[in-house]
């Protein structure tokens, strides 16, 4: 994911170094001749009649020229829009479940859910609570406090759900290894390999349908019974299969029989699809 933000400025920057160094390009001229006419860029200022591009060209101009790498770019020969844009970024640390989430086959709206999952902002009762929000704090389930640990791995419904998608090493891994949860799937969806894809897409769709249905239990007044086991049973060893074909974008092409969850958009097709 890039930040918007600091790629913008760093990309302006390469504009800004193209005019430096004069390259011999028709705007670069234009520029010269109509605008700055002589000065160099450290020390133009644009004027208030000056056209938006100009403006924003040189609205930065302080802060990437006299960063380091400009400096570096100078001994060089040349701009790195990369490079800059790692300066102005900074350094930050890199997410545990970075690799949970990105390449993930499963559709947009599981990863979603996943990654707000692993946000630990899922908005459960014991969070709401603490926003002052009155409820009754039970699990909509079974009937006990309710936190995000307990909806999604500790529950006796999502436990008996875990035990139906998990493969046979899965199982025995979690039995052996504690607690289900964010280090558990961090550590056991390491890899590039078909088996780690697959656990990733599993993970997330589990994830997004135990969610769903704690939600529609909720505001729709539905049963457990809404969970439709079924529906992962198939996924699994079907985008096995797909992945083995060496297809990634699985949650584009899902079978019929797993993408009937109705018709919202009214496009006549499966609304794992994106509307035509
Ligand atoms: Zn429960």
């Amino acid at each position: 994911m890039i930040a918007l933000y600091e790629w913008n400025k760093a990309s302006i920057g390469k504009l800004l170094w193209d005019l430096n160094a004069k390259k011999d390009r028709m705007w670069i001229t234009w520029i010269h001749h109509f605008y700055m006419k002589g000065t160099n860029c450290i020390d133009y200022i644009p004027p208030t009649h000056a056209s938006w591009i100009v403006k924003a060209i040189f609205k930065h101009k302080e802060e990437l020229m006299n960063s380091t790498v400009w400096d570096v770019f100078r001994s060089r020969g040349g701009y790195c829009t990369r490079d800059m844009y790692k300066l102005l970024r900074g350094v930050r640390p890199k997410v545990r479940w970075k690799k949970v989430i990105l390449g993930n086959c499963a559709r947009p709206r599981d990863t979603f859910i996943t990654w707000i999952e692993f946000l630990g902002r899922l908005p459960t009762k014991d969070r709401l609570r603490r926003f002052g929000i009155q409820n009754d704090g039970l699990c909509v389930f079974c009937g006990t406090n309710e936190d995000i640990q307990h909806v999604l791995f500790e529950c006796d419904f999502a436990i008996n759900i875990w035990n139906q998608v998990l493969d046979r090493d899965e199982k025995y891994r979690w039995a052996t290894n504690g607690v289900m949860g964010m280090d558990w799937i961090i550590s056991n969806t390491k890899g590039k390999s078909m088996k780690c894809r697959k656990a990733k897409l599993i993970v997330a769709k589990t994830i997004y349908s135990i969610w769903t249905t704690h939600n529609m239990i909720i505001f729709q007044n539905h049963t457990k019974d809404f969970f439709q086991l079924g529906e992962l049973k198939v996924v699994a060893p079907w985008c096995k299969k797909l992945i083995e074909n060496g297809h990634g974008d699985v949650w584009y092409g899902y079978p019929p029989v797993v993408c009937d969850e109705g018709d919202d958009d009214d496009d006549g097709g499966y609304d794992y699809a994106p509307a035509a």
